[in-house]
């Protein structure tokens, strides 16, 4: 046998031995079954049947395929009227992208030019780290959500640049904290030729109150640069945007090489996005029952006071995370195990991924489980 694949079995098998081998889960959600893996947090899944009913009517004609990327498309109504869509929403010029990682890898490797530093927290979302290796960028890290290592790094930076560009999370994914955006946005005011880029992927639809995320909450809407948002995740669709302004939207038509060089999305699923997302801005009674339902669990599970539907439960190790997933799995609750790379090691956790469909007895159901495990180990 030709040893041509030895170099990947090796390296698969030093992942197995450290229990981070990762298999792509088959696991189908059955009736009865707790899903607190899936980022569907305003649990719009329960609306299938409404969505479809208005989709069908108003949209049952749309293509399956773009067969070709936005500047070459022929079919593109629907991607305007999204785009439009959002446009009113955000008050903000909207550009829909394939994906929030196509979005962010594009955008922050089209915006790097000449004289340009970027400063991300040290907790950012890989795709933006891709778009900022991608781009081959200058770039700076700060100490996770330290505002004041921050304002050190512009105190000390920003009069040697002509733009630089603050990036973070409104909500981390894996440990569902928020960043100081009131902050970030006063130092904005401050400094001149900073750009405030937030990524909104955990945020829209579950945050402020149509759902435009944390930035509509705090009021900041008109002082962020780059505000991108997911629709894979509370909207229940797939693809993404970003809200900024006409000579930015303009400038990353031309530059962002995700945008230019992929096939766009099809007309079939912008147009569903347009459904999930007027059904997502009327929610603010589920969005505010989320928020409540949030706090307790953590409340009840003595962590960190928060009011997020992401509530990571940090069990320190992976062998410890997957069997605490298993175990939780033989109750009918799935909860998947988050290793290494997606977190750094020695911060292995059970990531909880709250919606606004589950009632009072699933929440007392999860707790109970959770203490359970605790008192076993
Ligand atoms: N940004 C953050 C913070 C994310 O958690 C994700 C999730 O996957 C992305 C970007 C990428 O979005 P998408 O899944 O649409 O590619």
């Amino acid at each position: 046998m030709s040893d041509r694949y030895s170099r990947f079995s090796d390296i698969l098998g030093k992942l197995g031995s450290e229990s981070r081998h990762r298999i792509i889960p088959a696991h189908r959600l059955r009736k009865g079954w707790l899903d607190l893996c899936s980022n569907d947090y305003m649990g719009l899944s329960h609306y299938d049947a409404e969505l479809r009913c208005r989709y069908d009517r108003e949209f049952g004609d749309r293509c399956f395929s773009a067969s070709a990327s936005r500047l070459l498309a022929l079919d593109q109504d629907t991607h305007i009227l999204l785009e439009a869509k959002l446009e009113d929403l955000y008050g903000n010029p909207a550009l829909v992208f394939n994906s929030g990682y196509h979005a962010n890898t594009g955008i922050v490797s089209a915006l790097n030019l000449p004289d340009t530093l970027f400063i991300a927290d040290k907790l950012v979302h890989a795709s933006m780290i891709d778009g900022l290796v991608l781009g081959r960028c200058d770039f700076k890290r700060f100490p996770h959500n330290d505002i004041v290592a921050l304002e050190r790094i512009l105190q000390k930076e920003a009069a040697n640049y002509a733009t630089v560009i603050v990036m973070v999370e409104s909500i981390y994914s894996m440990d569902g904290d928020k960043a100081p955006l009131r902050e970030i946005a006063a130092l904005r005011d401050k400094y001149d030729n900073m750009l405030f880029y937030v990524d909104e992927a955990h945020g829209f639809g579950v945050r402020g109150e149509s759902g435009l995320g944390l930035c509509e909450e705090y009021g900041l809407l008109d002082r962020v640069d780059i505000l991108m948002g997911t629709l894979g995740k509370a909207a229940y669709s797939a693809g993404a945007f970003c809200i900024t302004k006409p000579e930015l939207k303009d400038f990353l038509i031309n530059t962002a090489r995700s945008f230019i060089f992929s096939t766009a999305l099809p007309p079939a699923n912008i147009a569903w996005s347009i459904v999930t997302i007027d059904k997502l801005i009327t929610m603010s009674d589920k969005r505010r029952y989320l928020r409540e339902i949030s706090s307790f669990v953590r409340r009840s599970l003595d962590m960190p006071d928060n009011d997020t539907p992401i509530v990571p439960w940090i069990v320190n190790s992976a062998q410890k995370a997957i069997k605490y997933s298993e175990r939780l799995m033989s109750w009918k609750i799935l909860a998947l195990p988050i290793r290494k790379p997606t977190v750094p090691a020695g911060q292995e956790r059970i990531r909880f991924s709250l919606n606004a469909s589950l009632c009072h007895g699933d929440i007392e159901d999860l707790i109970q489980a959770v203490n359970i495990c605790r008192s076993e180990s």
